[in-house]
C-alpha cells in the first residue's frame, strides 16, 4: 500500500519533467522562493506517513523506532554544519528559528538591544519591527550600493546592552553573502571583553538561503552561536526548519510546550519532514560540487547572454560575492510586474523581492537599502537556479526574455523621457512578440 501510494504521487510529481516535450512544463527559476522535494526525499519521507506513525517520545517500541530514525536526522544535518547532533533543535520553519534566536538570547541575556540589518528577511524585519513598539531598541545597519556590509558598521552598533547581533548569511533577493564568521568572530570578542560574557552578546545568522549552495561544514568550529535553516529551500518539504545553537549556549523554548527537542521546543516533532531533511542535508552535501560549478556556470551564462543582448539592464550586487544560483536583474524602464506576467503565461517562474512580500506595491526593501531609484527597483526580478534546472531551461528563458523586454520597453511610458527612447519600432516589436507567444502555446498544446 505504502510502495503503491508512493510510486502513483512520484508519477504525478515528476510528471513534467519526464515529458519528451520541446520544453519542460514549467521552467522554475525562482529557487530562492522554495524548491521541488527531491525525489530521494519523497522516497525517505514515505514510510513516516505509512507505516511507522508512532510518536517519537512514546515510551513503547513503535515509538522508539521513531526516535532513531529522528536521531538519524539530526546527524545528516548535524554534519551540513560540521556539527554535532544535540546543537541541533528542530522547528516548523526559517521563520520560527529566526524568530527563536532573538527570542532567546533576549531572554538569557536580560538584554533589550538588537544589532541587524535592512536587508534582511521579513522574518528578522517584522520581528524585530514588533520588539521595537515594545521599547526594544534595535539597530539596522546600512549596506552599500553593492550590498556589502561594513565591519566596523557592525563593530560600531555594537552597546553594553546589546544581546544579540543577527545578520543573515546570503540575502535571498540578491545572493549577495556577508561575512558571517567574521562578525561572529567580532562579536564573540566584544563578549569576552564585557563584564560578564553569559550575557552577551551572541550572534545568529540566518542561512536559510546558503545550504548546498555554499559549504557550511566550518560551521560548528567558527564563533557563530545560532543559525537558522528551512527545509524547503533545498528540497526538503516545506513546514520545516532547524536552529542550530551552539554546544553551552543556552537556550530558552520559544514554542513552550511538551519536552521535545531536550526541553527547547514544545510540539510533537514532525517525523516525516524531518526525515526527509536529513536526507536532503546528505543530498545537498552530495551535490555542493554541483550548484558551484554547473549551477553558477548556468546563472553566469544566463546573466552574460542578457546583458549581451539588452542594453540598459543591470545585475544587483556584488557579482563575486553571491550565491552561485541567484541573479537579480534590473530592466529599466519596464515594472518588474508586467515582466513576470509575461513569464508566467510563458511558464516561467521568477520573481521580484522575496514571495513573503509579493503582491506589495513598494518596492523592495533591500534593493532601496542598496540605493536603487524605486523606478529601478519597481524594474528588478530575481532568477533563481537550482541542480534540477537544465540546459534547455536557460535556454528557453534566454529565446523568450530579451523580445520579451523590448516589447514591454516599446510600450513603456517610463522610457519616453530617456535620451535613447529605444526608437523601437512599436508595431515590428509587438508583432515579434506575438509571434513567440504563438510559438510558445503550440509548444506546450504539442
Ligand atoms: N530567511 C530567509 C533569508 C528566507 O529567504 C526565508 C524564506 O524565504 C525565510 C527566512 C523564511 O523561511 P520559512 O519560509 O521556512 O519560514
Amino acid at each position: 500500500m505504502g510502495r503503491l501510494l508512493c510510486f502513483t504521487i512520484q508519477r504525478l510529481m515528476h510528471a513534467p519533467r519526464h515529458q519528451e516535450k520541446s520544453r519542460p512544463a514549467v521552467v522554475y527559476l525562482d529557487n530562492n522562493a522554495t524548491t521541488c522535494v527531491a525525489p530521494e526525499v519523497f522516497e525517505a519521507m514515505v514510510p513516516f506517513l505509512t507505516e511507522y506513525y508512532g510518536n517519537p517520545s512514546s515510551a513503547y517500541s513503535f515509538g522508539k523506532l521513531v526516535e532513531g530514525h529522528l536521531a538519524e536526522a539530526r546527524e545528516k544535518v548535524a554534519a551540513l554544519l560540521g556539527a554535532t547532533a544535540k546543537e541541533i533543535i528542530f522547528t516548523s520553519c526559517g521563520t520560527e528559528s529566526d524568530n527563536m534566536a532573538i527570542w532567546s538570547a533576549l531572554q538569557t541575556t536580560g538584554k533589550r538591544h538588537i544589532v541587524t540589518t535592512q536587508v534582511e528577511h521579513s522574518a528578522i524585519m517584522n520581528q524585530t519591527d514588533l520588539l521595537e513598539r515594545m521599547g526594544f531598541g534595535v539597530t539596522r545597519l546600512p549596506v552599500a550600493a553593492d550590498g556589502t556590509l561594513s565591519l566596523a558598521d557592525v563593530e560600531n552598533a555594537i552597546r553594553d546592552d546589546t544581546a544579540i547581533v543577527s545578520i543573515m548569511w546570503a540575502n535571498n533577493e540578491t545572493g549577495v553573502l556577508f561575512p558571517v564568521e567574521e562578525i561572529a568572530t567580532l562579536v564573540k570578542k566584544k563578549r569576552l571583553a564585557s563584564c560578564d560574557p553569559k550575557k552577551g552578546p551572541f550572534f545568529h545568522t540566518d542561512a536559510v538561503q546558503t545550504p548546498g549552495k555554499i559549504d557550511l561544514r566550518h560551521v560548528a568550529s567558527s564563533d557563530i552561536d545560532f543559525l537558522s535553516i528551512s527545509g524547503h529551500k533545498l528540497h526538503a518539504p516545506k513546514g520545516v526548519g532547524v536552529l542550530y545553537a551552539k554546544k553551552r549556549t543556552k537556550v530558552v523554548p520559544y514554542v513552550v510546550g511538551g519536552g521535545q527537542e531536550r526541553g527547547k521546543r514544545g510540539g510533537t516533532e514532525n517525523v516525516a519532514s524531518i526525515v526527509g531533511l536529513g536526507r536532503a542535508a546528505e543530498l545537498a552535501l552530495e551535490k555542493l560540487s554541483d550548484e558551484q560549478t554547473r549551477v553558477r556556470a548556468m546563472r553566469d551564462l544566463f546573466e552574460e547572454a542578457l546583458l549581451a543582448r539588452l542594453p540598459h539592464i543591470y545585475i544587483n550586487g556584488k557579482r563575486d560575492q553571491r550565491l552561485p544560483n541567484t541573479t537579480n536583474i534590473a530592466f529599466d524602464f519596464v515594472e518588474a510586474e508586467a515582466i513576470l506576467l509575461k513569464l508566467d503565461l510563458n511558464g516561467i517562474c521568477a520573481s521580484s523581492g522575496s514571495a513573503c512580500t509579493t503582491g506589495s506595491l513598494d518596492p523592495s526593501h533591500v534593493l532601496s537599502a542598496m540605493g536603487l531609484t524605486p523606478a529601478r527597483a519597481r524594474s528588478c526580478v530575481r532568477f533563481s537556479f537550482s541542480h534540477y534546472n537544465t540546459e534547455a531551461d536557460i535556454e528557453f528563458a534566454l529565446k523568450v526574455i530579451p523580445p520579451m523586454i523590448e516589447g514591454l520597453r516599446a510600450m513603456s511610458p517610463l522610457n519616453a523621457d530617456h535620451p535613447d527612447n529605444f526608437a523601437y519600432d512599436v508595431e515590428a516589436a509587438r508583432e515579434k512578440e506575438e509571434k513567440l507567444m504563438a510559438e510558445t502555446m503550440a509548444a506546450i498544446n504539442e
